[in-house]
């Protein structure tokens, strides 16, 4: 099974973090977002309150994880830092809430994973800063209430749509994070060469931006993969030609797409005769679950262009026959 380029590694994470912007002013991109968080950081802080809730929600690599971080880092609070699915147990989550400081940032990733016990003491504790916890056993059990110190949490989902209502609905800030522009991938990565002490010239740099689906993630994965092969097959300096050469043999095309993108798009074009075609059959004819396809490859597909989503299901565009080079089926005149 191909490995998505967009998870990473545990050897992989200890880079990243390195790499990643710990201010809001290094943070490359997503004007909008930043621009608001800005604002409404700038005025908690003012009043010495909490934040109010985010929830940030995009394809994995974009920087939600890192914004978290920043969020953080800005209001100069404490960040605890945890995920839905290890979030088993309504007592889990408790011992994390009750041991958070005044407007402390909790960071929830794949929020939409929570269990539903879980979630349902999330309530409370997002509303009143309260929550309600069982003492005792048996007949002598009872349900008491702890006050939290005011907090902030931070969710991050692929999917803002994959949330409950009642827990979409408590979040004061939804940000929604984009691909990143070819010029902000140049900038991450011209900034990541540094901290890794690559040598590099613009143009290289601007090739591995153009190639990395629009992610940041992806960006500084190619630029280390690029700079392992100039290593080996050149003098260490990243040129275009090293990182043309070396993305050849990465699989990962002009365009930028990789093999599971090409796999879909292929599979769509030769197996569907271009469409519509519904998730599920796409998900068993390329063998990748379906949550995976609408959550990492498709997007940027359908970003780019290649692939439409319509209420019959996935259509491959004109770009996508080119791309593929496969004469477009004849459109019948009517
Ligand atoms: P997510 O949580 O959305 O999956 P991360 O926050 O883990 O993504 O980001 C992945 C990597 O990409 C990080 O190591 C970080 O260095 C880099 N990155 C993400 N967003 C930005 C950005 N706006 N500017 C610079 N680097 C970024």
């Amino acid at each position: 099974r191909v490995v998505s380029a967009a998870s990473a590694s545990p050897k992989e994470e200890v880079i990243e973090r390195a790499l990643r912007p710990k201010l809001l002013d290094e943070y490359v991109g997503q004007l909008k977002v930043r621009e608001q968080l800005e604002i409404f950081i700038g005025a908690a802080r003012k009043r010495g309150e909490a934040l109010d809730h985010v929830l940030l929600f995009g394809p994995p690599g974009l920087g939600k994880t890192t914004l978290s971080h920043i969020i953080a880092q800005e209001l100069g609070v404490n960040l605890r830092q945890t995920s839905g699915p290890v979030l088993e147990k309504p007592k889990d989550l408790a011992a994390l809430l009750t041991n958070l400081e005044k407007n402390d940032v909790l960071f929830i990733d794949e929020i939409h994973r929570l269990s539903p016990v879980v979630e349902e003491i999330l309530y409370p504790a997002l509303e009143d800063y309260q929550i309600d916890i069982m003492i005792g056993e048996g007949p002598a059990a009872r349900s008491i209430k702890l006050d939290l110190q005011p907090f902030t949490l931070v969710g991050a989902t692929t999917r803002a749509g994959m949330l409950t209502n009642p827990l979409r609905d408590r979040f004061g800030i939804v940000a929604r994070l984009e691909f990143y522009t070819a010029e902000e991938l140049t900038r991450i990565v011209t900034r990541s060469a540094k901290l890794l002490n690559a040598p590099m010239d613009d143009a290289g740099a601007s090739e591995i931006a153009r190639r990395s689906r629009g992610t940041p993630r992806i960006a500084n994965r190619l630029l280390r993969r690029v700079r392992d092969y100039a290593d080996v097959k050149g003098a260490g300096h990243i040129t275009q030609e090293m990182a043309q050469k070396a993305l050849v043999m990465l699989d990962v095309d002009p365009q930028g797409f990789d093999v599971m993108d090409r796999k879909l798009l292929e599979a769509v074009i030769h197996r569907f005769d271009g469409g519509p075609v519904g998730l599920d059959n796409i998900a068993a004819s390329i063998g990748e679950e379906a949550g995976t396809i609408e959550d990492v490859i498709e997007p940027y597909l359908i970003q780019q262009g290649f692939l439409q989503r319509t209420p019959r299901g996935r259509v491959a565009t004109l770009a996508a026959y080119r791309h593929l080079g496969v004469a477009p089926p004849q459109v019948q005149a009517s």
